[in-house]
């Protein structure tokens, strides 16, 4: 029988921070910009130029780490890793290796409703490189510094991770925790959220680890899915095959499917770490601890637990609603104002996710007055307005921010409820069509629909055809 490969997999995720500063100098983190506009002496290394801590990155991972369930190191320093890279200019990265700030936590995922923790190694501060441009000259590279310097958080976990779902679960609720917190958009395309994989196989049952390799250079959740499926299957040809897995990073190719080999993996004595001599060791004291824990907001589990008991709402509609803070804070703020929570859960899941996903947005991008919505809401429940023209005003507030009541009495799309309109414009339809009244009375249901489209004529389309039903059956 064939031998039977469990995958084992641990992750190491860099964290662009959402500071407006870089971590050592006052340069601005803003995403693009030209090329080197965004730099100083420091962030470009020039000799003599002395870094200072941001303590906005301090504070950020003290949340993220609090929330990851990390014991915190109180006295904290940074190490330079040292090599020679042209992106790199101090020759230098500062990075944490003796004393990270956060240590041995756990991350809980949920896959398929199953939960499982995952083991957090550790989580250090760190400066991220600047960027080369291949392509763009023929016979020569091109540095920008702009993100020299940008402050990053390297979240690295315990090898406890065997198959692709988990580790996309993974990353989802470490995207989701930054996000709730403010620390960082956790962007995989534009590069704020990054994530090497480590991957080693070994036989079914047996408990020590096999040689591992890394892959980098993974910019989507299909990719890294991929990425995890044709690694585990190279390995494992290797190991039936009775050869061995080299220790290396490889770069994972999504357009060919396929990973080659990059360089052998560097030990941390390759890199000489040492502590920097020019930042001050970080001390962290109690009360800032204290007041940090008690600015921690409330998280999803909590939240979903609180939609479903305060609204009414099923755990499944809870749960779409919280996984993004900035949808449930739109949720809860639309269904206070509008007071129809479950009416405004449908509007924001069925049409809201739908429009989104047409235009390839996230959640976060929703801006829009929630006092808009609410007045949307509650004009389809006065039966004012048809759902058909609800939708499209509806889309009107998600692109342009309408205001919704207005924008309906522009459009004409403002329903009479006025039932005295109503009832002369069903008196009349009856008194011009003597014969198709006749027909119905004598048991001709057919023709009703005939009456109420006439109303509805008479109406210029304005009128709740449940209420033109009920007008017209009391009548006949
Ligand atoms: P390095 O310092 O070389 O980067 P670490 O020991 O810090 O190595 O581990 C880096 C990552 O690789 C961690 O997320 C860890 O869980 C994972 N890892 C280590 N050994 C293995 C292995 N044999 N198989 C899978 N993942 C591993
Ligand atoms: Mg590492
Ligand atoms: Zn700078």
């Amino acid at each position: 029988m064939a031998k039977q490969y469990e995958t084992v997999i641990g992750l190491e995720v860099h964290v662009e921070l959402a500071t407006a500063t870089k971590i050592f100098c006052g340069c601005s983190t803003k995403f693009g910009g030209r090329p080197n506009t965004h730099t100083c002496p420091v962030c470009t290394g020039m000799p003599g130029s002395l870094p200072v801590l941001n303590q906005k990155v301090v504070e950020y991972a003290l949340k993220l780490g609090l929330a990851l369930n990390c014991e915190i190191n109180r006295y904290c320093q940074f190490d330079r890793k040292n090599y020679f890279y042209p992106d790199n200019p101090q020759n230098y990265q500062i990075s944490q290796l003796y004393l990270p700030i956060c240590h041995d936590g756990y991350l809980e995922i949920d896959v398929s409703g199953e939960k499982k923790k995952i083991r957090i190694h550790e989580m250090h501060m760190e400066e991220d490189a600047g960027k080369l441009i291949h392509d763009e000259w023929e016979d020569c590279s091109l540095v920008d510094y702009n993100r020299s310097g940008v402050p990053l958080l390297e979240i690295v976990s315990e090898p406890d991770m065997r198959t692709a779902e988990e580790v996309i679960a993974y990353l989802e609720k470490l995207r989701m925790l930054c996000r709730y917190l403010g620390v960082s958009d956790c962007k995989l395309q534009e590069g704020s959220m990054r994530a090497d994989v480590n991957l080693s196989v070994r036989e079914a049952g047996s408990r020590g680890l096999g040689t591992r390799t890394e892959m980098k250079n993974l910019n989507s959740f299909k990719a890294i899915t991929h990425a995890i499926e044709g690694e585990r299957e190279r390995q494992i040809e290797l190991l039936a095959d009775h050869r061995q897995v080299v220790q290396e990073t490889r770069r994972w190719d999504d357009n060919k499917e396929a990973s080659y080999g990059m360089r052998s993996k560097e030990d941390a004595k390759d890199y000489r770490y040492f502590p920097d001599p020019d930042l001050q060791p970080v001390v962290i004291s109690d009360e800032w601890l204290k007041k940090l824990r008690g600015e921690q907001p409330e998280f999803q589990e909590e939240r979903r637990e609180r939609f479903q008991k305060a609204y009414g709402l099923s755990e499944y509609d809870a749960g779409i609603l919280t996984q993004s803070r900035h949808l449930a804070d739109l949720f809860e703020t639309v269904a206070d104002l509008s007071g129809f929570p479950k009416k405004t859960a449908n509007w924001l899941m069925v049409e809201g996710l739908r429009i989104l996903k047409e235009k390839g947005q996230e959640p976060e991008e929703l801006s829009f007055t929630p006092k808009h919505l609410a007045e949307l809401i509650q004009a389809v429940e006065r039966g004012e307005i048809n759902h058909a023209n609800a939708r499209l005003v509806f889309e009107q507030i998600l692109d342009a921010d309408v205001e919704p009541l207005h924008f309906m009495e522009e459009q004409g799309m403002r329903m009479v409820s006025d039932d005295g309109a109503l009832a002369a414009a069903v008196e009349e339809t009856l008194c011009e069509n003597p014969k198709v009244v006749e027909e119905y009375r004598s048991g001709k249901e057919k023709v009703f629909g005939f009456l109420v489209g006439q109303v509805m004529k008479k109406m210029m389309g304005k009128a709740d055809p449940g209420r033109v039903n009920e007008l017209l059956k009391k009548r006949l």
